[in-house]
């Protein structure tokens, strides 16, 4: 089951790409849940 973008990431590790564009990568933040997130932030 995959996450809404708009949920909360926790942990988030913000991981520079190559194309110099920021990716958050973390986990979902809503409890019990804990799918693997990443979205690009910039
Ligand atoms: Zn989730």
């Amino acid at each position: 089951m995959r996450c809404k973008q708009s949920v909360v990431v926790s942990m988030g590790k913000i991981v520079i790409m190559d194309n110099g564009r920021k990716r958050l990568s973390g986990k979902c933040g809503i409890k019990g849940c804990d799918a693997k997130l990443s979205k690009i932030i910039a």
